[in-house]
């Protein structure tokens, strides 16, 4: 049932391509969890989510400093070397700097496909932070309505809602059934569907994922697998899916995480009860915030502590990419928090690649054993 999942992420560019050849639909390339990627559906468009180029970085190296993350600096490379040349467009939120940068520099180097920016606020607990939201999403909705020569419904919206609604339901429960019992399903596998599900068609994600979920919920308590260490993921991406075996061979096992390609992405759905953009609005504030975002001093550190206590995890693998300042400037008072209240963690940061793998394997195991 995982091959799909795991074939689209083999070559996410062919996958994109092949839906745009055979499904006759745009594609729109976006960066971040916080493109608000319902209004890209409506829209009758496919949204596909951008990450780092996965192979050496050269032509990127032109209009960025080294001291940018491989996230950012990978996808310019894919970009300059033609590899996103089938979108009709890419969508960059204002979030983190580098994408703010990303964004410009693609603008002025990159042709072919239409270029929006969505300027969201940065502070999401203020009195006006929900109409602010609702008139950035209006004006997305008018600029993509401008850009693909089409017009969104209320009916759009309220399906796209109930559409994403329901895969974001599905990724939750595997994560769940997945933490009552880590050894129904390898962390690769999970992380396999949560990345898939941004990249693949959505309409057959939401047939695919409630088959998953079946097949798992069969294999509770049949006492499958081998359980270890609790432990769970912080940080931005995951862009690794070999960080879940080697923490798994090192006797430990995530069983939650603080992701923007895990949980932070699916833990809040879209509530109803306003118009369909004042709710899409809503779910954008009411996410779990990221440090590119602010609600609260210590909302990150409250939710992480909370987390660990929740899934009964053992300790905390904070996984940052090298020169990620969001994350890196978070990073002090989530450790302090955890130290406070007895949680052990570890930092791994990384580029495009991970270290080697012996190098890793004894990172992972030292920490296991210490906790
Ligand atoms: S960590 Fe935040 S800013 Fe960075 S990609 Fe994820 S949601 Fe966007
Ligand atoms: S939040 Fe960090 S990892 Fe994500 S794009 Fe920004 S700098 Fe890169």
């Amino acid at each position: 049932m995982l091959t799909e999942f795991h074939d689209a992420l083999k070559d996410p560019a062919a996958y994109g391509k092949r839906l745009k050849e055979e499904g006759g639909r745009k594609v729109v390339g976006y960066f971040c969890s916080y493109t608000p990627e319902e209004i890209i559906y409506a829209a009758g468009a496919h949204p596909f989510r951008l990450f780092g180029a996965g192979d050496g970085i050269h032509l990127a190296d032109a209009h960025f400093q080294s001291y940018c993350c491989s996230l950012v600096r990978g996808a310019l490379e894919g970009a300059l070397a033609g590899r996103f040349d089938f979108l009709d467009g890419v969508v960059f939120p204002h979030t983190c700097d580098s994408i703010q940068r990303l964004s410009d520099v693609w603008r002025m180097n990159v042709r072919g496909h239409f270029h929006l920016d969505v300027v969201l606020p940065v502070k999401l607990n203020t009195d006006s932070a929900k109409a602010y939201m609702t008139d950035v999403l209006e004006k997305f909705r008018n600029d993509l309505e401008r850009k693909l020569g089409t017009s969104i419904t209320e009916d759009g919206l309220k399906k796209a809602a109930r559409t994403f609604n329901d895969i974001r339901g599905s990724l939750k429960r595997l994560y769940e059934l997945k933490s009552e019992n880590p050894g129904i399903v390898s962390g690769a596998d999970l992380y396999a569907v949560v990345k898939a599900s941004m990249i693949m068609d959505r309409d057959r994600v939401v047939r695919l994922l409630p088959g998953v979920v079946r097949e798992l919920e069969k294999r509770r308590g049949t006492g499958e697998g081998e359980e270890g260490k609790r432990l769970v993921l912080a940080g931005g991406i995951c862009n690794h899916p070999d960080v879940y075996r080697v923490i798994e061979e090192a006797g430990g096992v995530v069983v939650w995480d603080d992701l923007c390609t895990g949980s932070r992405y699916f833990e809040e759905v879209t509530e109803g009860g306003g118009s369909p953009v004042a709710d899409l609005a809503g779910h954008y504030l009411a996410r779990p915030v990221c440090p590119a975002k602010h609600s609260g001093l210590y909302a990150r550190a409250e939710r992480l502590v909370e987390i660990v206590k929740e899934k009964r995890a053992a300790g905390v693998v904070f996984l940052f990419l090298k020169f990620c300042d969001p994350h890196s400037f978070d990073y002090p008072y989530l450790k302090k928090a955890l130290d406070e209240a007895g949680i052990p963690s570890m930092v791994l940061e990384v580029e495009d690649r991970l270290p080697s793998e012996g190098q890793l394997t004894t990172r992972f195991e030292t920490f296991v054993h210490m906790i």
